[in-house]
C-alpha cells in the first residue's frame, strides 16, 4: 500500500529544546484553565484511543484534553459522529511524529523544538501547524509561532526555500505563519540568502515577499515600544523614520525606548511605515567579555564583541497582535513589554 504521508526522522532532542525565559510567561495559553481540568474527575478516567498514521499507532489521551483545546475533537467525540459512540477516531493520514509533537503540547503546553542533525527543523513545525489547523487546535498554532519566533532569534535562521513551498503549498492560505514568516524575511538581514541559495524558493513566496518590502506596514510600526519624545534643540533632533520629515525642538514627536528610531506624530497616527532590518541609529551594545580586554586578554579578539544595538522585531513585542489567533483561546497575557 502506497502512503503519501512519509513520517520524517528528526529526532527531538530535549537537552537542546529552547527554554522560553525571554517571554514571560504564558506567552503561549492554551486556553486550558487547570481548575477547569480537575474540577471533573470524569477528566481523569476517560480516554480517548486515537488511531495514527499508517500502521495505526495507538495514542491513549485524556477526552478532557483533546475537547478542551481542539474543535475538531469537540465535535469528534461528543457530537453525533460515529466515532463518539465508542471513543475512537482513526487517522492514518498523518505521522505518528507530528502528533507526538501534538501529543506533548497538549500534556505540557511546551512544544518541543524540533532539530535536524543540529539545525532547526522548521519544516517540521510547519507540518504540525497544518495538523494543528486541521485538527482546530488553535493553541497548538500560536504555540509553532512562539517556537519559530524564537528559534529565528537564537539560532539567528531563517525558513529554507523548500520550507518556503511547504509552505504555500500545504498550508492554508490565509493563516497568521505567512505574515511572521515574510516578516522574518522582510525584518532579518536575508538579503544573501535570497540571492545565492542554490534552492529555488516557493514562486508565491518571493512575490508576497517583494509587495511587502514595497508597501508601508503597520507592523513596521507596532514592533517598537514607542513614547511621547521631544528634541530640545537642533543639536539632539532626528527625522522622522518614515516620512524622514526633521523633527523639531518643542514639537512634540515619539521616539522608540528600546532602539534609536523617532517619528512625527502624523505618521504614528497612520500606524504604518517600512520594514527594514537596519533601522536603529549607530547604536552599539557590549557582550560578554570585553570589560577583559584591557586586562590583557591576549590572542582573543574581544575588541570585536561589538555589535549594532538591534533593532526592534515585531515578532518580539508584537507576536500576540501579530500572528496569535485568540478566537477560541484566551489571549495572552499583557505582560510583555507592557503591551
Ligand atoms: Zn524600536
Ligand atoms: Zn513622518
Ligand atoms: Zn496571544
Amino acid at each position: 500500500m502506497t502512503r503519501s504521508i512519509i513520517p520524517h526522522r528528526v529526532g527531538t532532542d530535549n537537552t537542546s529544546r529552547i527554554p522560553t525565559p525571554n517571554l514571560p510567561p504564558p506567552y503561549t495559553w492554551t486556553g486550558a484553565r487547570p481548575g477547569q481540568l480537575r474540577a471533573n474527575t470524569s477528566d481523569f478516567t476517560a480516554t480517548s484511543t486515537l488511531l495514527i498514521g499508517p500502521k495505526l499507532t495507538p495514542f491513549h489521551i485524556h477526552t478532557s484534553l483533546l475537547t478542551s483545546q481542539s474543535s475538531y475533537f469537540r465535535a469528534a467525540l461528543h457530537g453525533a459522529f460515529l466515532e463518539s459512540t465508542h471513543n475512537s477516531i482513526t487517522l492514518d493520514d498523518i505521522s505518528v511524529e507530528h502528533f507526538q509533537l501534538l501529543s506533548s503540547w497538549l500534556y505540557t503546553s511546551v512544544l518541543p523544538t524540533p532539530f535536524k542533525d543540529g539545525k532547526p527543523a522548521y519544516y517540521t513545525l510547519l507540518h504540525v501547524y497544518g495538523l494543528a489547523d486541521r485538527l482546530g487546535l488553535e493553541g497548538a498554532r500560536n504555540a509553532v509561532i512562539d517556537v519559530i519566533s524564537e528559534l529565528a532569534d537564537r539560532t539567528n535562521s531563517v525558513l529554507t526555500p523548500s520550507d518556503t513551498r511547504i509552505l504555500y503549498s500545504n498550508i492554508r492560505e490565509k493563516t497568521p505563519l505567512r505574515a511572521l514568516v515574510l516578516d522574518l524575511f522582510a525584518f532579518k538581514k536575508t538579503d544573501r540568502l535570497l540571492e545565492t541559495h542554490a534552492d529555488w524558493w516557493h514562486a508565491a513566496f518571493l512575490r508576497d515577499l517583494t509587495v511587502h518590502l514595497k508597501r508601508p506596514c503597520t507592523q513596521a510600526m507596532d514592533r517598537h515600544r514607542l513614547r511621547m519624545w521631544c528634541p530640545d534643540s537642533w543639536h539632539a533632533t532626528r527625522a522622522c523614520d518614515h516620512c524622514r520629515a526633521l523633527l523639531p525642538p518643542r514639537y512634540g514627536a515619539v521616539a522608540c525606548e528600546d532602539c534609536c528610531v523617532a517619528f512625527c506624530t502624523r505618521c504614528v497616527d497612520d500606524g504604518v511605515a517600512m520594514a527594514g532590518w537596519d533601522d536603529s541609529r549607530g547604536r552599539f551594545e557590549m557582550v560578554d567579555g570585553l570589560a577583559d580586554t584591557e586586562a590583557g586578554a591576549v590572542g582573543e579578539d574581544r575588541g570585536r564583541q561589538l555589535r549594532k544595538w538591534e533593532a526592534c522585531k515585531p515578532w518580539r513585542g508584537a507576536r500576540c497582535r501579530l500572528y496569535h489567533e485568540h478566537a477560541e483561546t484566551e489571549k495572552c497575557e499583557d505582560v510583555f513589554l507592557g503591551r
